[in-house]
């Protein structure tokens, strides 16, 4: 009985996957309500350039542009970074079922709660997923970045990009790998087929996940190379 159940739960499952209570009569798939509300936004001061949470906020009152030591070190290749909420605890969860079960129908859910809880910069022209390569694009079925891409460009009435960005050769997951590693995987790994639509553009560059920001700051210099004016890295969650 448990393994007909179990193979029941894999369909169409009944329970929610991060607290295994009954998903009742939450309209979210695999979620229950109360987990999917339970999301940790992400609030208080922050490097204005890369997003990381600072400890205590005597930086900033003094100095509103303050930037992380890494960033001094080292700046970014994007003008600033932000995401909605710490990927931990349910939110973890949630893209681990969107990006590797593959759940394609947590996309719609998933990029409304980061398009409707994001403090969008102004003057956006375009919004631009980050590509997958057309090997990991089959394997997968889908790019989770385009779908959150198209629920921001929805809400925010702002034109997305979809093909422009591209892969130009496969990298290894970068989950799997060190800063450094991460780096030199994507590097030289994207590319603009049409150049000239970023020119003098507001770019927001849009991701499930910022962990060390290896992949959106190649993307951010391919397309400052290009002549961006401005370039937004904007994710859904943001790994500590
Ligand atoms: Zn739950
Ligand atoms: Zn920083």
């Amino acid at each position: 009985m448990n393994f007909f159940r179990r193979i029941l739960d894999f369909i169409l499952p009944t329970s929610c996957s991060f607290c295994n209570d009954p998903v009742g009569d939450s309209n979210i798939p695999f979620f229950c309500s109360t987990c999917w509300s339970d999301f940790t936004p992400i609030q208080g001061p922050l490097c204005p350039h890369c997003g990381r949470p600072f400890d205590s906020p005597e930086a900033l009152r003094s100095s509103p542009d303050h930037a992380c030591l890494g960033c001094r070190r080292d700046p970014p290749q994007f003008d600033q970074a932000l995401s909605v909420g710490y990927f931990e605890g349910s939110l973890r969860e949630a893209v681990h079922q969107f990006k590797y079960r593959p759940c394609r129908s947590l996309g719609r859910p998933l990029g409304e709660w980061m398009a409707t809880n994001v403090r969008l910069v102004s003057d956006i022209d375009i919004i631009m997923p980050v590509p997958l390569h057309t090997r990991r694009l089959r394997q997968r079925g889908f790019n989770q970045a385009l779908l959150l891409a198209h629920r921001m460009s929805e809400t925010h009435h702002i034109p997305y990009s979809c093909d422009n960005l591209y892969r130009s050769r496969p990298t290894r997951p970068q989950v799997e790998l060190t800063g450094v590693e991460r780096i030199q995987n994507v590097a030289g790994a994207f590319s603009l087929r049409q150049p000239g639509e970023v020119v003098g553009r507001s770019v927001v560059l849009i991701d499930d996940v910022f962990t060390t920001g290896a992949t959106m700051n190649e993307c951010a210099s391919v397309l400052k190379q290009a002549g961006a004016a401005q370039v937004t890295a904007f994710t859904l969650a943001r790994a500590l």
